[in-house]
């Protein structure tokens, strides 16, 4: 008997994502494991919100000394 792949259904994130094939992801086989720490890399409805923050915080510019 060949051993079947089996996918887990998309968890309520996913939703407004363009890769839900049905109930499943077309790139991930485990939905959930993909949120777990975050959001989703393949997601294509969420805003990479935590780059934009990264980018507004700039600490402490140096100025040259002149000689
Ligand atoms: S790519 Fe990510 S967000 Fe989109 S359906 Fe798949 S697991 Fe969900």
């Amino acid at each position: 008997m060949a051993v079947q792949l089996t996918k887990s259904p998309i968890v309520k994130e996913c939703i407004g994502c363009d890769n839900i094939e049905g109930d499943f992801c077309r790139i991930w086989a485990t939905p959930a494991a993909k949120w777990r720490l975050g959001a989703c890399a393949s997601a294509t409805h969420v805003k990479p919100e935590a780059k934009a923050e990264a980018a507004k915080v700039r600490v402490g510019q140096q100025k040259q000394k002149k000689k």
